[in-house]
């Protein structure tokens, strides 16, 4: 009945194709400062396999690599001026600006690895600069300098095919001469200089095979030196050094960015390179389009960043996993924070679809459901929908400090929850989410949300609001106070209520009717969907203001 199958569905299937009982899924990231939310495009597509794969019986591993052996290019403008000094320098062996005792790139790393629990991630993490200290690697550089010309050819075809001519013979003419071998000079300790722009990195112009030596040439100390091959700190160039790792780890399958995973990119270089160099198949590609911020690139140098710390303040990390894995990799994703009730609302649908709690679900959102929705929780063990509060509530509640206090807004939260979820009471521990959400509502309303979710209750109604009001939308005022004081609703009864209530009145427009009561409550003619607005209030509050308009 169901043809459709899904990415990931697609993706798992290639890597089963590899007929391998050890799968090793990788990912890495540059550190070269504060790291936005884009990656969690690849670590999520990445755990998603790893909890699919593991499910179905695999030895999986998970690598997260830090790419922290990167010579620093420039500094984005919240590093301090003076850093300058340390263009050139791999990112490990500058000290954090903010910290002491740890490297910059052990910063900037931390600042994202320690969300990562939050987010059900718990790859395995390796350093860059480490894993080139291993004996392992170093064969590997042995292995590079022995079949450079093999490498050459392989680059010179693929990234020469992509130049006009003239810059082809000047990649040819770059290509030969040197290795694909970066040197960390041991007396200045930069691997590169960069001037106007342009980079110089030193390379190894030399192997001596009888005493196992390279020789090498500082741009910046304008010298040349010798040092033995296992002694010296070097770092294969960026195209040899992707095929290389996936030598050393065994890697699977390993996700990337639409900029190298194009036909022709430095993956496919890789792939080629990984083959007839290492003799080993290397990973399943699956590329991937960019997650923007709005508009906007997340560009790390630039600034222009959105971090995981910063979407933490304001949504469940399911919301993101949601988006991302919801989205076949091939189409971009705009996270726009302005739109997080959204959001929320549809991974909400989702969740009933997974527990079969909606009606109108077709059968393509029930298999879509089924296969993606147990990939968006952070604790993998699911057993039935979360009692929560709505985020169209929390809302509300996190604006209610002026008229009701906390323990009152706490009671009423609760009270919504059990009338939703239909429970009789709430858990310490839906009571600490019940507090988390009116928190990260708080944060939403005060930096992203629109005019419209604002609310600004006056003490009082003014003067000017009363008189103005009709003999029509004082009707309206009296029969929602006579609706409240019967008993209690649902936020839907509640809103068809009050709608019917307004339709009633002759001559009155259903917009004016609703406006009324904005206007007595807010001062202004818009707000929240009434029927929880109205139920997160506290009763005998509301209906004392309600009459106050009428006097
Ligand atoms: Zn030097």
């Amino acid at each position: 009945m169901n043809s459709m199958k899904l990415w990931i569905e697609e993706a798992v299937e290639e890597i089963l194709k590899r007929n391998t009982d050890r799968i090793v899924i990788n990912s890495g990231k540059s550190i070269s400062g504060r790291i936005h939310i884009g990656i969690f495009r690849e670590l999520f597509i990445c755990d998603s396999l790893r909890r699919i794969l593991e499910k179905k019986g695999f030895n999986v591993e998970f690598y997260f690599i830090l790419d922290d052996y990167d010579p620093a290019k420039r500094f984005p403008a919240y590093i301090p001026a003076n850093y300058d000094k340390y263009i050139g320098v791999p990112f490990s062996d500058i000290p954090s600006p903010f910290s002491e005792g740890e490297s910059y790139a052990e910063f900037f790393a931390n600042e994202l690895t320690s969300t990562f629990n939050s987010f059900g991630l718990n790859p395995k993490i390796l350093w860059t600069s480490k894993l080139y200290k291993t004996p392992e690697m170093k064969n590997i550089i042995r292995t590079v300098i022995e079949k450079v010309d093999e490498i050459r050819r392989i680059l010179i075809n693929s990234v020469g095919e992509t130049l006009n001519e003239e810059d082809a013979e000047e990649y040819r003419r770059e290509l030969t001469g040197r290795y694909p071998v970066n040197v960390v000079c041991r007396k200045c300790g930069k691997m590169q200089i960069v001037d106007k722009g342009r980079i110089t990195p030193n390379r190894v112009l030399n192997y001596i095979k009888e005493t196992d030596e390279v020789v090498y040439f500082c741009h910046s100390c304008q010298e040349e030196f010798k040092e033995k091959l296992d002694e010296a700190r070097l770092k294969l160039t960026w195209r040899v050094d992707w095929p290389a790792k996936w030598f050393l780890l065994k890697v699977t399958c390993e996700p990337a960015g639409k900029d190298h995973t194009v036909k022709g990119g430095a993956y496919d270089t890789g792939l080629r390179i990984c083959r007839d160099v290492f003799g080993f198949e290397g990973p399943v590609k699956i590329g991937y389009e960019w997650l923007r911020y709005g508009d906007v690139d997340m560009k790390t140098h630039k600034g222009i960043i959105f971090t995981p710390r910063e979407y933490l303040e304001i949504a469940q990390p399911e919301i993101l996993r949601y988006l991302i894995i919801r989205t076949p990799p091939s189409k971009h994703i705009s996270f726009r924070p302005e739109l997080l009730p959204q959001y929320i609302d549809e991974y909400e649908r989702f969740e009933r679809v997974f527990f079969d709690r909606q009606p109108d679900a077709s059968d393509e959102e029930k298999y879509e459901a089924r296969v993606l929705y147990p990939l968006t929780i952070v604790n993998s063990n699911i057993q039935n929908i979360k009692p929560r509060l709505p985020f169209r509530f929390a809302i509300i509640f996190s604006q209610l400090k002026d008229i009701m206090n906390p323990q009152t807004i706490l009671a009423k939260a609760q009270e919504v929850v059990k009338k939703i979820y239909k429970i009789p009471v709430i858990t310490e521990s839906e009571l600490k989410e019940i507090e988390e959400m009116i928190r990260k509502a708080e944060n939403w309303v005060l930096k992203y949300a629109p005019e419209n979710y604002k609310i600004n209750i006056s003490k009082s109604i003014s003067d000017d609001i009363k008189e103005s009001l009709t003999e029509q939308q004082k009707t309206v005022i009296k029969k929602v106070i006579e609706t409240l004081s019967q008993g209690e609703f649902t936020e839907e009864e509640l809103q068809n209520k009050i709608f019917n209530i307004i339709k009633e009145i002759e001559g009155l427009n259903v917009k004016k009717g609703f406006e009324t009561i904005y206007m007595v409550i807010l001062g202004k003619k818009y707000g929240p969907r009434l029927g929880s607005f109205l139920l997160s209030l506290d009763r005998d509050w509301l209906i004392e203001r309600l009459n106050s308009a009428l006097k």
